[in-house]
């Protein structure tokens, strides 16, 4: 029995072409035609005024915080239900991260948002708010609140990319937004970011630090330290390609969710992630939680038929590294992580192939 992945890389056919074009140009190299291709790709698909093509989406949240101009000892709001790649640019910056916890919408809670602004000590600089498994979270009024509070809004969207809040792509509607390209995403280049903000100064800024903080001289001249960060040519044609087919990756996305939520509506005990009012997410993941069955014994049995799943995020908040960070929490996301799975959402598999998964969920749940 073949394996099933929970988001397997799916290749649209036309990278090893533009991989070919790459070669015969030699520019083996980063940068080169294809980086500004992909570029212009995601601006032309996400609306974003500007975007940069880096080596990952947690690269892309470290340049954030540079150029915003967060530093050593700055408080930084994040979501604490989330991946680990949001949250550690916090600690490259030597800032200091205070975790707010989600509400029903799985995503971050505006009330707690608004909690913990009221009684911090200190106005934070910012905060990184994550689309989880790609549904989009509460952004009108978490932009609102951050505006009031004069507090920079970062979108953490390496999972969201193509969704749609009111209109408008997840990652262009807070100041900043990341994309991941990373393996498992619903598009890959195998690893790379794509930053992006309407702010031309930020994005100009951010490139700079990405190719080592060089100076515009003949010579190699800095006066600040910069990383390098950029994506290969090699890497963008193949983003170029997979750019091409995001609708339909999404499509599909949305109909594998679809199929398990009707095949899945006889067992009681399961609550699909939600989709807020007004958003169109990408589902990247199909997540559910349980409310009797141990997860546990679920990812076991899937396993046994050579079926990936996994756990929720593990929220940060109960992270030993992070046990003695600041959180707003209520146990809403502790509780979810304890009782939710992540099921297989591949792209490249029919329906029929994915009654595998249906089949040892109807026989372990309740
Ligand atoms: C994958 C992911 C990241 C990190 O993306 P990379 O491109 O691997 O650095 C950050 N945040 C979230 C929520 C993610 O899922």
């Amino acid at each position: 029995m073949n394996r099933i992945f929970l988001s397997p890389p799916h290749m649209s056919g036309r990278e090893q072409a533009y991989i070919a074009e790459v070669f015969e140009s030699n520019y083996i190299a980063p940068l080169g035609a294809f980086v500004d291709r992909f570029e212009e790709s995601v601006k032309a698909y996400t609306q974003a005024p500007h975007a940069l093509a880096l080596s990952s989406a947690t690269a892309g949240l470290h340049l954030a915080l540079r150029v915003l101009g967060i530093g050593a000892g700055d408080l930084v709001l994040a979501s604490s239900f989330t991946f680990i790649g949001s949250v550690n640019a916090i600690l490259y910056q030597g800032a200091v991260p205070v975790f707010i916890d989600s509400d029903e919408s799985w995503n971050l809670s505006p009330l707690l948002l608004k909690e913990a602004i009221q009684k911090l000590d200190k106005k934070p600089k910012a905060l990184i708010v994550t689309h989880l498994y790609g549904q989009v979270a509460k952004l009108d009024e978490i932009s609102a609140i951050c505006k009031e509070a004069g507090i920079y809004l970062i979108e953490d969207a390496a999972e969201s990319l193509g969704a749609i809040y009111q209109g408008r792509q997840s990652g262009t509607i807070g100041d900043l937004g990341v994309y991941s390209f990373n393996g498992n995403k619903i598009l890959t280049t195998s690893g790379g970011g794509v930053l992006v903000s309407s702010n031309l100064e930020w994005i100009e800024k951010a490139k700079f630090y990405s190719t080592q903080a060089r100076e515009p001289y003949l010579h190699y001249e800095h006066q600040e330290y910069g990383y390098n960060y950029r994506m290969s040519n090699v890497l963008a044609a193949i983003g170029v390609a997979q750019m091409e087919v995001l609708d339909e990756r999404i499509r599909r996305k949305r109909e594998v969710f679809d199929f398990y939520h009707r095949e899945l509506s006889g067992v009681d005990e399961i609550t699909f992630m939600p989709e807020i009012k007004g958003s169109h997410g990408n589902r990247w993941l199909t997540t559910l939680i349980l409310a009797k069955t141990n997860p546990t014994l679920l990812i076991e049995a899937l396993e046994k038929v050579n079926v990936e799943s996994r756990p929720l995020w593990k929220p940060m908040h109960c992270q030993p590294l992070f046990h003695s960070a600041l959180a707003f929490a209520d146990g809403t996301s502790e509780q979810m992580f304890l009782q939710g799975v992540c099921l297989p959402s591949p792209t490249a598999l029919s329906n029929e192939a994915l009654e595998r998964v249906t089949e040892v969920i109807k026989a372990v749940c309740q």
